[in-house]
């Protein structure tokens, strides 16, 4: 039986949801040559496990045998709260409670609220190869920026996506939306490291959020002058985007950031101890990077000066 859209929308809505879109689930060919064009290039850099699941990625009855819709879902997390920009930087997306387990449970209770049984779907939130904003975008819930991120009209990209992939169809799926980002080339400009070398071209290798976050290395050299302030994530190809002075301050009360994460200065992390770490950051998604890397970032950051060389005895 089919599900009605409008029903699914103000679920959606109720929970808290900034936008819901449905899609018919197809196999997407269209993508494979990008997918493949971007691996060729290595620009995934060390997520060898985006190379992974090919065929799940492209083709949604590959996860879902017999899928016939993939809802999309958008959460806001733009903090009403942020840290002085004198202050080093963390991604905004990591102030408040680890998205993966508070959108799953909004996820696990729409269906439920719909009726829909464990069996007739898969919920997602990051969590499998499933290309999640080519799904949002073909759900119109927005367009996909030149910067990579989804960006919903008249309220930005700072939002987590979702999806719900099931096999019971809808009475009414919703069209994609055109790109809205004109002639504009802002985030393209203000990418610190050239990592966006092009519209819609992420070079991982140079990209300061892959860099500080997933990196299971040292931050080279060369990129790490170029750091900035950027402690944890960057956000400058969000916040420079002119669609992002419409953001509003999210409402779920898991994403307020702590007192104590708002104002954590430099020096309080240089003597950050790894109980402390465990204490602030518990159930961050700056664990992701866990005490090592944060501390490499610091690091990176704050480099040492090299020790003054010793005086020479004089020659006789
Ligand atoms: S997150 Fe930062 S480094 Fe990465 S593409 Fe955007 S501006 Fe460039
Ligand atoms: S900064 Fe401009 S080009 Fe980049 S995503 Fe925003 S609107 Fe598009």
């Amino acid at each position: 039986m089919q599900l009605a859209t409008s029903q699914i929308k103000e679920q959606a809505r109720r929970l808290g949801f900034e936008a819901c879109g449905i899609a018919p689930a197809a196999a997407i060919p269209g993508e494979a040559a990008r997918l493949d064009a971007w691996l060729a290039k290595g620009y995934e850099a060390g997520m060898s496990y985006l190379a992974n699941h090919r065929a799940l990625r492209l083709d949604p009855a590959e996860l879902v045998p017999g899928a016939r819709s993939i809802i999309s879902f958008a959460l806001n997390y733009f903090p009403a709260q942020r840290r002085d920009p004198s202050l080093p930087h963390i991604a905004y997306y990591a102030y408040g409670r680890d998205y993966h387990k508070v959108m799953k449970r909004k996820l696990r209770q729409l269906w439920e609220s719909l009726g829909g049984r464990e069996e007739e779907a898969r919920l997602f939130v990051d969590s499998a190869p499933v290309l999640e904003r080519y799904w949002a975008w073909r759900a119109g819930l927005g367009w996909i920026g030149k910067n990579n991120c989804l960006i919903l009209p008249g309220r930005g990209s700072f939002f987590f996506l979702g999806e719900i992939m099931t096999t019971r169809e809808v009475d009414a799926y919703d069209e994609p939306m055109p790109s809205r980002c004109g002639t504009c080339d802002r985030c393209l400009r203000a990418c610190p490291s050239g990592a966006l070398e092009a519209p819609h071209l992420l070079n991982a290798n140079r990209c300061f959020s892959y860099l500080t976050i997933e990196n299971k290395g040292e931050i080279p050299d060369e990129l790490a002058r170029k750091l900035g302030n950027r402690l944890y994530g960057c956000d400058t190809c969000q916040t420079v985007c002119p669609h992002n002075r419409f953001a509003r301050p999210t409402h779920v009360e898991e994403f307020r950031p702590s007192e104590e994460l708002l104002h954590l200065s430099k020096a309080d992390l240089e003597k950050l101890t790894e109980e402390e770490y465990d204490r602030i950051f518990q159930g961050s998604a700056v664990r992701r990077a866990k005490y090592e890397g944060l501390m490499r970032n610091l690091r990176a950051l704050y480099p040492t000066p090299p020790a003054e060389d010793k005086p020479q005895p004089p020659r006789s």
